[in-house]
């Protein structure tokens, strides 16, 4: 099934003289791997960003966007915030607790869960995660890779169904980058959560991949496999 989709998606900022997205018509199936690449400036943050009401661009759309073959304008805001991760590139920016545990519960609290329900989720998750020791940590005191990590954690006890990511390693060196990645493709693997996320470690994430999408200038130039990417670039 579609999870995610676009048809004839046009988007220009206020003041742009030209659009950031050039009708771009995109299928995601569920658990699919997909990066995003191009240039800087090619659009990739403007069309993730426009799947999440709350942080989406304001200016001029044209076309629709889909989840779960609705139209994302009828996906309710408290659907939207719990099936659709997002992780973005600066890890400081969405942490909103002063320490791990409060962080790891923030986002459950706020969506309804009981108590024994958190519980028991975030035991899993801190297990599956390896932040056993970080429990009791200040926020402080997490090194980026770490932190983007805790987002990762906080972000899958919601149980969303798609993550979306906005260059989540590009501030990390580059093991916590390969770690971060290497969980990305366990949560694809494992608990068939559909990945669709922008980053440049190609390299890394080109044998993880099921397919790439290539843009440039907010126009769709490749969508393919990395396989036949690799010969178009
Ligand atoms: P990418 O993620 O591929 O680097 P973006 O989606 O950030 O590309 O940007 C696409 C185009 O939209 C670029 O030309 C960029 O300058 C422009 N743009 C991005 N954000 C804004 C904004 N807030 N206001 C005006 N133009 C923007
Ligand atoms: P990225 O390439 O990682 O998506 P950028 O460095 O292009 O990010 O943009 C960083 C921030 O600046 C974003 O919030 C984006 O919306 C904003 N921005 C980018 N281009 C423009 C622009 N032409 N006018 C106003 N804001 C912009």
């Amino acid at each position: 099934m579609e999870i995610l989709a676009t048809h004839r998606l046009s988007f220009t900022y206020p003041n742009a003289t030209i659009p950031a997205l050039k009708d771009i018509s995109i299928q995601v199936k569920q658990g699919e791997f997909v990066v995003l690449c191009g240039p800087s400036g090619s659009g990739k943050s403007t069309l993730l960003r426009l799947f999440k009401p709350e942080i989406a661009p304001h200016g001029i759309k044209e076309g629709t966007l889909f989840f779960q073959g609705k139209p994302l304008q009828e996906v309710t805001p408290i659907v939207n915030a719990k099936e659709l991760g997002m992780v973005f590139q600066d890890p400081e920016n969405q942490i909103a607790m002063d320490n791990v545990l409060e962080e790891l519960i923030f986002g459950m609290e706020n969506l309804g869960f009981t108590t024994e329900q958190m519980r028991k989720k975030v035991a899993e998750m801190v297990n599956f995660f390896g932040l056993n020791p970080l429990l009791d940590k200040k926020i402080d005191e997490l090194s980026g890779g770490q932190k983007q990590l805790l987002n990762l954690a906080s972000i899958l006890l919601l149980e969303p169904s798609v993550l979306l990511l906005d260059e989540p390693t590009a501030q990390l060196d580059p093991i916590a980058a390969k770690e971060f990645i290497h969980m990305l493709q366990r949560l694809n693997e494992e608990f068939g959560i559909t990945i669709v996320i922008v980053e440049h470690r190609l390299e890394e994430l080109f044998p993880i991949a099921s397919r790439v999408i290539l843009f440039d200038n907010g126009v769709l130039l490749h969508d393919t496999t990395p396989r036949e990417m690799v010969k178009e670039l």
